[in-house]
């Protein structure tokens, strides 16, 4: 079974999330447990977690189908200790929202080392990858804190297009922060399929696709699937350039897909549209459900 949704708004408070998924005919949803532009947040109050269970049981999705994802200001793998520190405090506590809220997963990009190196630079290619790896070693460290003071809830490491010195956009990264991660039960990542296409990873024909993704299970392991980010993309195919755009109308195209929702991979996790044009959700939605092949 596939759940497909999109990552809807819960301004007003937490609790108005599942009944925007429910406006939209979707069977999963992404979102934010806090402004994601902010540092701080207050604690759910009584009232705000009692209509959060109210309308998540009205919605009829699952936790399991859904994906909170943290701030945009956290950077686990920041070089600089104090706001290390204070990415780490706020992922703890997005984690904690999380567990809160009785959602067993938070969804996050890894992070950037946000060092510049001049591409003439005799050794551009060493320096950037032990930057990398320093980066990666920071970032798994960083989870495992966060795991360590959590209880229930996975950590989904989103893969990236590779923007600027953002970590994770190619496969090796996601399977050495897991390899360094000690609870592996408790990590996971989700794909985004223009953060991937963007990456250089394509999926638009048949064989592409069962390249990328044998890949995938090889280098992650498909058991650490944990959800998707369904979008397809304005740039063109390796460009490292992170911009959504609604299906069928970038550069992917409908056939990716398709695949996808005929792929037993994908089956059971949350599925969740980041497309530009969010009027057309309903539709999106309906037309990926139209894909599955009788
Ligand atoms: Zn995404
Ligand atoms: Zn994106």
């Amino acid at each position: 079974m596939k759940y497909v949704g999109a990552h809807v708004s819960a301004t007003g408070g937490v609790f108005n999330a599942p009944l925007n998924a429910m406006e939209i005919g979707a069977k999963a949803f992404a979102l934010f447990t806090k402004n994601q532009k902010r540092w701080d947040a207050k604690p759910f109050d009584n009232k705000t977690l009692d209509l959060w269970f109210k309308n998540l049981e009205t919605s009829g999705i699952q936790a399991k189908h859904i994906l909170p994802h943290d701030s945009y200001l956290i950077n686990l793998g920041h070089p600089e200790e104090e706001k290390l520190i204070k990415s780490r405090e706020a992922f703890i506590d997005e984690m904690q929202r999380c567990e809160i809220l009785g959602l067993d997963r938070l969804n996050f990009h890894p992070g950037s080392h946000l060092q510049k190196f001049s591409k003439k630079a005799v050794d551009y290619d060493d320096l950037l990858q032990s930057a990398e790896l320093q980066c990666l070693e920071v970032i798994a460290e960083s989870i495992n804190i966060a795991l360590d003071k959590t209880s229930g809830v996975t950590a989904v490491i989103e893969n990236t297009a590779g923007q600027g010195s953002n970590l994770g956009y190619k496969f090796e990264h996601l399977a050495y922060i897991i390899d360094k991660v000690e609870d592996k039960s408790r990590v996971g990542v989700c794909i985004d399929t223009c953060h991937m296409f963007t990456a250089g990873y394509d999926i638009r024909t048949r064989e592409a696709y069962d390249k990328t993704w044998g890949d995938f299970d090889k280098i992650v392991g498909r058991e650490f699937l944990k959800g998707m980010h369904i979008n397809d993309s304005k740039p063109p195919l390796g460009s490292r350039v992170d911009r959504h755009h609604s299906l069928g109308e970038g550069e992917i195209g409908w056939d990716a897909f398709k695949f996808i929702m005929n792929d037993e991979r994908m089956d059971d996790i949350p599925l969740v549209l980041e497309t530009i044009d969010e009027t057309i959700w309903p539709d999106e939605i309906k037309a990926m459900y139209e894909l599955v092949e009788k």
